[in-house]
């Protein structure tokens, strides 16, 4: 099944596909445990500094081989591309879907660069997805103090459905990114502000195409499920994993002061996030 078949079918169902980033190999086991124990597809993400750290080349076979081993649709994202280059990096190494991030620019700007990565890609590979983003969430998976400056959050900075409507047919993706409520990032103390259920439901009747909530991370459960019925297909989450990552590598450390073997000391670290993804998981593909 190719990614945009999947998408399709979780759409019709109901259902949204969870989008994980990695940084390392751990995390990468721990999403693909849970993804096999549940039997669900799930989409990987590496962002700009994610695939310094990994190279694109080396996640694009790692998925490979979890995808043909596992038989599962399991699928890999360039998360939030700030450049045409660093789009066309991703293409070349042949990631499954790319997004080009210009929801900081001018709208003018963020047509026209994310026209020129649709254009590059479909050229490429013909079954890699586009997504691209309209109105500014915030840009860190980490642990905040306050709302991002800048996040679009009051109504009226949300994205319009004729904006989306414009962006959509003038750039040709194939996903979409709006703000909509949501941001990235974790707040240290308080809840996340709500999501706009209304807003998602009018900006999807306006474009159709697969939509996808960045910045899952603290949103409340019921909120998840709302914008599934609302017309939302993926949602991102990396926080929740990257502090899931670190409880465990504190913990491991406290527990074993004299382990010094790193795949002994990384274990309580993959079954905290397994237990994260395998939790989201389950809710976004309405498991009991
Ligand atoms: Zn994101």
């Amino acid at each position: 099944m190719t990614l945009k078949e999947t998408l399709a079918k979780a759409s019709a169902e109901r259902r949204a596909v969870g989008h994980f980033n990695i940084s390392e190999l751990g995390g990468f086991k721990a999403i693909i445990a849970a993804a096999k124990e549940l039997g669900v597809p799930v989409m990987i993400g590496t962002s700009e500094g994610e695939r310094e750290f990994i190279d694109p080349r080396l996640a694009v076979q790692m998925v490979r081989i979890a995808r043909e081993e596992l038989g599962l649709p399991i699928y890999l994202n360039a998360d939030h591309t700030h450049s045409f280059e660093k789009a066309k990096e991703a293409v070349d190494a042949g990631y499954d879907e790319v997004l080009f991030d210009g929801g900081k620019l001018p709208l003018a700007e963020n047509i026209r660069i994310t026209k020129q990565v649709v254009e590059y890609a479909k050229s490429k590979n013909p079954d890699i997805l586009v997504e691209g983003e309209l109105g500014y969430i915030g840009s860190g998976s980490v642990i905040l103090d306050e709302i991002p400056a800048g996040a679009a959050l009051r109504p009226e900075d949300l994205t319009k459905p004729e904006e989306a409507l414009q962006f959509i047919r003038e750039t040709g993706v194939d996903m979409l990114a709006p703000a909509v409520g949501n941001f990235h990032g974790l707040l240290a103390h308080g809840q996340k502000p709500r999501l706009d259920i209304g807003r998602i439901k009018a900006i999807k009747d306006a474009v159709l195409i697969p939509m996808v909530l960045h910045g899952g991370s603290g949103s409340l459960d019921e909120d998840f499920t709302a914008a599934i019925d609302a017309g939302m297909t993926v949602i991102h989450v990396n926080t929740e994993l990257r502090k899931a990552w670190r409880d465990g590598m504190v913990e491991a450390l406290q527990a074993m002061p004299n382990e010094v073997t790193p795949y002994k000391l990384l274990g309580p670290s993959i079954l905290d996030v397994q237990r994260v993804v395998k939790a989201r998981l389950s809710l976004f593909n309405r498991i009991k």
